[in-house]
């Protein structure tokens, strides 16, 4: 059985491992078929690429692009999408455009909440001056003593109602879509299950994805339980969405799960892999 993880990270946004070592290390867990997905950046797949095929696993062009619909942020997963695409780029330059100022205004937030130097504290982590986001924030504040994990850092802080939370646009739903499909690629909505939404307002996000063009949702992400495996197959099923799995690995230590952990798709949905 081909064993496809579709959505994880490396250095070159929040991920503590390189490109390389990434494919390494999926290849050497047995993944067959991988793609890498860095936050708002494509700058890390050509090493993927070329690192994959040294590996001897096939590899995927990814990006997981961040969306503000009504006030949730949401993540979209962009696959076999052509990093060249100019219209691609100068959307992931925009989204990305805003993080330093946003990363501004946390630390504002922390230093209101008396944890001072955060922005240079955060800055210490990040590992593509392109990509400030909260994890090198996180990482920061695990260093610093505050919380013990980072885990415990997103309870406590860097979450909504909690020190370190700032407000911030970023692309549109349609915008992030169209970018995608101009691209060459295929939509998929990140870890449905993570969004803090009502089911009504979860049904309403499907049919505006659907409606928009959007092709498949994360049945199969680390993240879900398996009670939230059944529901998002079954809303894949009741949605006409495609299906996909992925890991979300960001390094040791700071996973739910590692590389290649996911399951076999339950049955009764279609892969997003299905014509690949
Ligand atoms: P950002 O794009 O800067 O808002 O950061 C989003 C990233 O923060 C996610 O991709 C995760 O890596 C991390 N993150 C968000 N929430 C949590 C959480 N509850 N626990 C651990 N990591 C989280
Ligand atoms: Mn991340
Ligand atoms: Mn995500
Ligand atoms: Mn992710």
């Amino acid at each position: 059985m081909t064993r496809y993880d579709l959505h994880c990270h490396s250095t070159h946004s929040d991920g503590l491992l390189s490109p390389t070592a990434v494919a390494q290390r999926a290849a050497s867990r047995g993944v067959d078929v991988w793609a890498l997905t860095d936050h708002d950046e494509t700058s890390g797949l050509a090493e993927a690429r070329a690192a994959a095929n040294a590996a001897g696993i096939r590899f995927i062009n990814g990006a997981e692009l961040s969306v503000s619909w009504h006030d949730v942020t949401l993540h979209i997963v962009g696959l076999g999408i052509d990093p060249d695409s100019p219209a691609l780029q100068a959307g992931l330059q925009s989204i990305r455009q805003g993080r330093d100022e946003r990363a501004r205004r946390m630390a504002d937030s922390l230093a209101q909440a008396g944890i001072p130097g955060a922005f240079e504290g955060a800055a210490k982590y990040v590992t593509n001056p392109r990509l400030i986001g909260r994890t090198h924030f996180a990482r920061f504040l695990v260093e610093s003593g505050k919380v013990s994990d980072t885990k415990v850092a997103f309870q406590r802080y860097l979450t909504k109602g909690n020190p370190g939370y700032v407000a911030h646009e970023w692309a549109t739903l349609t915008q992030a879509l169209d970018w995608i499909h101009v691209a060459g690629g295929q939509a998929v909505l990140a870890h449905p299950g993570r969004y803090p939404i009502t089911t009504p307002q979860m049904r309403e996000l499907l049919s505006e994805f659907r409606d928009a063009g959007g092709d498949a949702i994360e049945v199969l992400t680390a993240s879900h339980t398996q009670a939230q495996t059944t529901e998002y197959a079954r809303f894949a099923r009741v949605f006409g969405l495609l299906a996909s799995s992925g890991s979300d690995y960001h390094g040791p230590g700071e996973s739910w799960a590692d590389l290649g952990d996911m399951p076999q798709l339950p049955a009764g949905v279609t892969p997003v892999w299905k014509d690949w």
